[in-house]
């Protein structure tokens, strides 16, 4: 113990020498370095996928596994000098599957994106039909978008929303009869209402198509038990690492009761699909050290502190939606059962003003499409509230409102030239950033970085 304690305290002193070296021998870059700590601390995030990683996770990112390339999985590894990083994916496996209560996990996809590939990759030959939510609707660029590999090797149907921005099921039941999909996907990025995986897979079972769940902007919420888990309704569940779950850039691809079943028209089961989904058939030797970084996250959602903090996500966004409507402001779907709050902008106001505007006075958050929209994606109509930072940085039901007031604020302030270009009094913007920089210093980001 006391052996290992040493060379920890090693990787500390290296980590510090790092720094200490960036300052003198490459100012350029820990200048930059350096700004964005600065952003992080001075600006309130209302991104709905964004999280700070907890030092440990930050700490397991940068260890000494940076320098090992390890081609293959535990124990049938490419190369030699794996035996520590064995250990570590195996650690990360069993959390995963510990967490989420799956029989199997994949931790090595660079990120959300490349998990997706990786099982549409392995599951459906080029050509195949794949149904998944419109990216316009609020679905990820991945589940079928023309701009995406998955929309040009595959024929996308896409389902989408109803006028009141709920996902509509006779849509997608519909759909899924008239076009036999290999696959039904499932999951969003801006949408505020519970998923129904149940539904989603008696509707691929009736069609019989193989049902992915992409969980990446609600993991936090699934593992802690406020958003019913996909991992047995759907065969494979996807997740990014780095969005509630807190952890590095990454992917994770799991599965529950059907780990273990033959895989539609293909002698092998899904485990063994998924497995050689990523390596050989899309990526090379997986970063190791966000490898770590993910059990250490994935160990950190296991605490009673990650549950509290899942638990004000919630709240949050509960008080978000009053919040706004008490200001007049119209939430898409009335209300809110995740993280996020979509509202709807009045009058000349674009989502790319105000998404504009807000960032001058240091509220970051992103543009929105809305149902019935009628502007383009890039301009929109709406802003898509998330409550993940606020909940980290122990925002209270106080602080909420007074964030939403002073969005509202800013808003009124702004006076639109057209989709793009607005008016902002300089000086009321500057007394508005105050105000901002004043709530970022009483909710501060507690676990992070000192600056
Ligand atoms: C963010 C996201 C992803 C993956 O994102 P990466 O940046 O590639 O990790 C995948 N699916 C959904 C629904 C997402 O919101």
């Amino acid at each position: 113990m006391a052996f290992n304690t040493v060379h920890l305290q090693d990787q500390a002193d290296l980590l510090r020498r790092g720094m200490a070296d960036l300052r003198a021998e490459d100012l350029e870059l820990a200048m930059l370095l350096d700004a964005e700590v600065a952003r992080q601390h001075r600006t309130l995030s209302l991104v709905a996928s964004s999280c700070a990683v907890k030092p440990r996770t930050l700490a397991a990112s940068a260890s000494a596994l940076v320098n090992v390339t390890a081609e293959g999985a535990p124990g049938k590894r490419h190369r030699a000098g794996c035996e520590n990083v064995d250990l570590v994916e195996s650690l990360a496996i069993r959390r995963a599957r510990e967490l989420f209560d799956a029989h199997y996990a994949g931790v090595q996809s660079h990120s959300g994106s490349n998990a997706n590939a990786q099982v549409l990759s392995a599951l459906l030959e080029p050509g195949d039909t794949l149904l998944g939510m419109a990216h316009d609707h609020g679905g990820h660029l991945t589940h079928g978008s023309p701009a995406v590999f998955t929309g040009a090797y595959y024929k996308a149907i896409r389902y989408g929303t109803t006028a009141e921005g709920l996902i509509d099921y006779e849509q997608v039941r519909s759909l899924a009869l008239a076009h036999r999909p290999r696959i039904i996907i499932c999951g969003a990025s801006a949408y505020s209402r519970v998923l129904d995986f149940e539904r989603f897979r008696a509707i691929a079972d009736e069609a019989g198509a193989i049902l992915l769940a992409d969980i990446s902007h609600i993991a936090g919420l699934v593992v802690t038990g406020r958003h019913p888990s996909p991992i047995n309704a759907a065969h494979v569940t996807t997740t990014c690492t780095h969005k509630q779950l807190g952890g590095p850039r990454g992917g994770l691809i799991l599965s529950g009761r059907d780990a273990h079943t033959k895989v539609p028209g293909l002698k092998a089961t899904f485990s063994r699909v998924l497995d050689q989904a990523v390596f050989p058939r899309m990526q090379g030797a997986p970063a190791v050290n966000m490898i770590a970084a993910k059990a250490a996250a994935l160990g950190y959602a296991m605490t009673a502190e990650f549950d509290v903090c899942m638990g004000r996500v919630r709240a949050l966004a509960d008080e978000a939606a009053y919040a706004f409507q008490a200001h007049d402001y119209d939430v898409v779907g009335g209300r809110s059962e995740n993280h996020t709050v979509l509202i709807r902008l009045r009058g000349d106001m674009t989502g790319a003003i105000a998404e504009s505007a807000l960032e001058g006075c240091g509220i970051v958050v992103n543009k929105s499409r809305v149902p019935g929209e009628t502007r383009s994606s890039a301009v929109a109509s709406g802003l898509c509230i998330g409550t993940g930072s606020m909940a980290q940085r122990n925002v209270d039901a106080d602080g909420c409102r007074q964030v939403v007031d002073l969005v509202c604020r800013v808003l009124n302030q702004v006076t639109p030239l057209g989709e793009y270009e607005y008016h902002f009094e300089p000086t009321a913007q500057a007394q508005l950033r105050t105000e901002l920089e004043h709530l970022c210093a009483k909710y501060p980001i507690a676990d992070y970085w000192e600056h």
